[in-house]
């Protein structure tokens, strides 16, 4: 699961972040590796059989939240073009440290109560929360949705702007999800949208080597041809989702990690211990085995008393003589203690 940040740690990791996008990114990426990497994704997240197939994005992502446009007439069309920006935006809104299942949940509320601009100027900032609830920081994201619908009416002519600039200017919203309400919302692809799963993936197989979101955004944008930025987003979200978790991630059922070093965080992170427990084991078997020889060579006196027990393997081991549960009488339990009691007397 995602790590919850406080709000607290998110303004501090925002002011770090425009620090850190500053820094100049070297992209040095290795092309036939990347193109490898690249289709046996596609093929994980495309093929009904592969392992990243049906992720929650694809059934709860931002455009299955907004309502489909239909009209009979221009005007209708264009009404509704609106209201599905709109309600894309506020998905977006909503889906930020929140899981795709709880965005979708708390959207299908807010149509059911009407998610138009209007409908939302006309509610109370306490309906609001409890319709949005149990998203992450619900309080504050009821207040977002309320000022930035606000501006929409009173700036925008009541509609989302056609600008990723104007879209950030929206309290509450960032770079992905102001490149993602272009993609999805007016279905123009001017950058990637990179979150946190697109971001990790990025960095495990080392297309690029960033601390931040938009770092990668910057980076990803250098060598991905541009009509692959819409479509990398949904491979490496739905993929993040199904198989390359942020923790534990699917390494056995992925197809990366079949191919010898196609995948740098499986040979170095997963791969490597994988054959440090498989040598530990090896080195303690080949070491019970010298044990055994030395033990065939020595007489039992002057084994250690833990290696002694070896001297007669026909001798059972005594144990505490237990009370009888079953029926077998104290009498058959005492002549099974017999022999051993004679092999340890012969021992001493
Ligand atoms: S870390 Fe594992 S799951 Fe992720 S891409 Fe590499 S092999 Fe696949």
């Amino acid at each position: 699961m995602a790590e919850v940040k406080s709000e607290p740690d998110i303004v501090k990791q925002e002011i770090n972040e425009n620090e850190i996008i500053s820094e100049k990114i070297e992209v040095n990426i290795k092309q036939s590796t990347f193109q490898k990497q690249y289709s046996l994704i596609r093929e994980m997240r495309e093929n009904p059989d592969g392992p990243g197939y049906n992720a929650p994005v694809d059934t709860m992502g931002c455009q299955e939240n907004a309502a489909k446009v239909e009209g009979s007439t221009p005007e209708e069309i264009e009404q509704q073009q609106k209201i599905y920006r709109y309600q894309t935006l506020i998905s977006l809104m909503l889906s930020s440290q929140t899981k795709d299942q709880v965005t979708a949940a708390a959207m299908a509320k807010l149509k059911q109560h009407g998610c138009t601009i209007d409908q939302i100027l006309e509610t109370s900032t306490d309906t609001l929360e409890k319709l949005i609830y149990p998203a992450s920081f619900y309080k504050r994201k009821a207040v977002y949705i309320l000022k930035a619908t606000k501006m929409l009416k009173d700036i925008y002519n009541g509609d989302v702007p056609k600008d990723v600039k104007e879209i950030m200017k929206l309290p509450g919203v960032g770079p992905k999800m102001a490149y993602l309400t272009m993609s999805c919302g007016w279905k123009e692809v001017v950058g990637i949208g990179v979150d946190t799963h697109v971001h990790r993936i990025s960095n495990r197989l080392e297309w690029v080597h960033t601390k931040v979101a938009e770092q990668t955004r910057i980076a990803l944008q250098e060598f991905l041809p541009k009509d692959e930025w819409d479509r990398v987003n949904y491979l490496l979200v739905g993929f993040g989702q199904t198989v390359c978790s942020p923790i534990g991630p699917k390494c056995n059922r992925c197809s990366l990690s079949k191919v010898e070093k196609l995948c740098p965080y499986y040979e170095n992170n997963v791969k490597e211990k994988k054959t440090k427990k498989k040598s530990v084991k090896k080195e303690k078997k080949l070491k019970e085995e010298e044990e055994e020889d030395i033990e065939d060579l020595v007489p039992e006196e002057k084994l250690p008393k833990r290696r002694r027990k070896k001297i007669d393997p026909g001798v059972k081991t005594p144990t505490k003589k237990r009370k009888s549960t079953s029926n077998v009488s104290d009498d058959d339990d005492d002549s099974d203690y017999s022999p051993v009691k004679k092999t340890r007397k012969s021992i001493s």
